[in-house]
């Protein structure tokens, strides 16, 4: 029985395997309305404006510090007024009078209070006062969305299926602390990281789904299915029936996929690929490490810290990266430099107008040099088993590596200066992730030690197709034409300098491209913890002479959907029959 004609589905992108069923819970985003109201714990209340004031504050100092070296002096005051808002101790006493003595909710009374101070800026005749007056509109935001944020979790029952428009990585984060059981968005596309997220979580989620929050209502017993990227909504006993046997028959399937733990990733004629993991959160690497990684292939390292409340300073690094470097030791790690911006938590109010094309990654690393050299120098210190590796993202110039190199020295020689123990042997890799990369990669592999393909953005960016909008999922395809080119190039390139290419987008993961990608010649992919017992299976069944003419075939293929005809032919034939409980 399958659902399509049912009346009460809902249809959207497959985001993360999985199925579950539970109760939904619509999730509004923090910046919408402010609503007022009477509060019973005045003493509460108080304590966490006094939280939300001084997170905000900590916030801005380090946003103003950025913003100075970026965008000069008198672009970066906006943060500095916003400061002094924050500071006004008028301001502060009339919040804080209001909330002890009229008994009403702090977000009300801060939205109030400040707004009365904007409406005076925007009466008066100076105009630069009239300027700033939408500048305090972002400090207003900032507190509130403080405040909001520790009530939120205390909101939220446990165990909820969390409906809601979109869904940004750091949502998906929170959730997780109450144990959400799946999400739906109305929009978001494959690759947007708040789905990559849920993938390394292990939780079902079903994004780009239109009108799941007007269909949907709190409390609806729900049915998400991430395999097939369907949602059911206040399913009949019959379907509820089919997909608890179907739950049942998962785990099953987990439990046979178990005793792969320890096996290597050979295809049957005895060629060997490395199945590494990708780490967005500190608690997968024990989950990498139960389904038998071989190494970590991509830490996100701006997903591991809370980016939005506070910059972790070199001594938080240091103990992250040094936990993870010995747990999976003797086996390799590959750190990836904070990619922040795009999608990502950019740590800065700064509206860009194409965040995936501006500041970001290596970029915004280079820009705020003294930011980044705190990344490096943690790394090299953590790195005292030497077997860490570290990666920059965004990389679409051979400068960028050069100028990081030069950076490392300089990290380096402060290290040596203050006299901290280090290990200064650490292999350099790059992200080919960029067009101007993939296209370059024989060249940039000359400076480096190792290079990963990023298909997420490769795709994106070659394609010209934002991988979060599901409104042109239809052609983010990995299997253009163009995109199957582009990393036989970059493997090609990756060889001829006799630099090891691997590959950590969530096209790896992806059953039916495993044997195109190690058809091309890889020798070692990375996957989210969750995908790494069924790639190190299908890896298995594969034939690599077979599959090397496969991929030879595809990369003379002229259209889409003949690749995918062939890919999926393969799959049908060769790999399918292991799969059924998921098909
Ligand atoms: C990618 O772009 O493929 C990648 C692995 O990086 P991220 O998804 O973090 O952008
Ligand atoms: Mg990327």
């Amino acid at each position: 029985m399958r659902s399509k004609s049912y009346k009460n589905l809902l249809r959207g992108i497959a985001a993360a395997p999985g199925i579950s069923i539970g109760k939904a819970h619509i999730y509004h985003r923090i910046d919408e309305e402010v609503n007022e109201y009477e509060i019973e714990n005045v003493s509460q209340a108080i304590e966490e404006l006094e939280d939300a004031f001084s997170r905000s504050k900590k916030e801005l100092v380090k946003i103003f510090k950025m913003a100075v070296d970026k965008i000069g002096e008198k672009r970066a005051a906006i943060f500095e007024a916003q400061l002094m808002i924050l500071d006004d101790p008028i301001l502060r006493r009339n919040i804080w009078e209001r909330v002890e003595h009229e008994k009403k909710n702090p977000e009300f009374v801060v939205n109030d209070e400040i707004s009365k101070y904007q409406k005076l800026m925007t009466v008066s005749d100076v105009e630069y006062m009239q300027e700033r007056s939408y500048d305090i509109e972002d400090i207003k935001n900032r507190i509130i969305r403080n405040l909001r944020k520790k009530k939120l979790i205390s909101r939220i029952e446990e165990d909820v299926i969390v409906v809601s428009q979109t869904i940004t990585p750091a949502d998906t984060l929170l959730f997780n602390r109450v144990n959400s059981k799946g999400y739906v968005t109305d929009f978001g596309g494959l690759t947007s990281h708040a789905a990559i997220v849920a993938r390394s979580l292990g939780i079902p989620a079903v994004v780009g789904a239109h009108d799941a929050t007007s269909k949907i209502t709190d409390g609806d017993v729900l049915i998400v299915d991430g395999f097939h990227g369907e949602v059911i909504i206040k399913p009949t006993k019959e379907q509820l029936d089919f997909y608890k046997k179907k739950i049942e028959k998962l785990n099953l399937y987990d439990k046979e996929l178990r005793k792969l733990k320890d096996l290597p990733a050979v295809t049957n004629d005895g060629k060997k690929i490395i199945v590494t993991a990708n780490i967005d959160l500190c608690d997968e690497l024990e989950i990498a490490v139960n389904n038998g990684t071989e190494g970590v292939g991509l830490v996100r390292t701006e997903q591991i810290f809370d980016l939005f409340t506070a910059f972790p300073d070199e001594e938080e690094q240091y103990e992250v990266y040094k936990k993870f470097a010995e747990r999976i030791y003797p086996l390799p790690i590959i750190i990836r430099a904070f990619d922040i911006g795009g999608d990502k938590v950019l740590p800065i109010d700064l509206k860009e107008p194409n965040p995936f094309l501006g500041w970001r990654g290596i970029r915004l690393l280079l820009d705020n040099p003294e930011l980044f050299k705190l990344q490096i120098k943690a790394i090299l210190r953590a790195n005292k088993h030497g077997n860490i590796k570290f990666m920059i993202p965004m990389v679409a110039a051979i400068k960028e590596i050069k100028s990081t190199k030069e950076l490392i020295l300089t990290a380096i020689e402060e290290l040596e200066a203050e006299g901290k123990e280090f290990n200064a042997n650490l292999k350099l890799g790059v992200m080919i992730e960029v067009p101007s990369a993939a296209v370059m990669a024989n060249k940039f592999a000359k400076y480096v030690d190792f290079m990963s393909i990023g298909t997420n953005d490769l795709i994106q960016y070659l394609l010209a197709v934002d991988r979060g909008n599901e409104i042109v999922s239809d052609l983010y395809q990995e299997f253009h034409p163009s995109v199957v080119r582009s990393l036989d190039l970059i493997i090609k390139g990756g060889k001829s300098q006799g630099v090891m290419t691997t590959i950590c987008g969530e096209m790896a993961a992806d059953p039916i491209a495993i044997p195109l990608l190690v058809g091309l010649g890889l020798d070692s992919i990375s996957v989210n913890a969750a995908s790494i017992l069924q790639t190190k299976e299908i890896i298995r069944s594969l034939n690599y002479e077979e599959v090397k003419k496969l991929a030879e075939e595809c990369s003379e293929m002229e259209t889409e959907c003949e690749i995918k005809e062939k890919l999926k032919e393969y799959y049908d034939k060769n790999i399918k029959d292991k799969f059924q409980t998921i098909n």
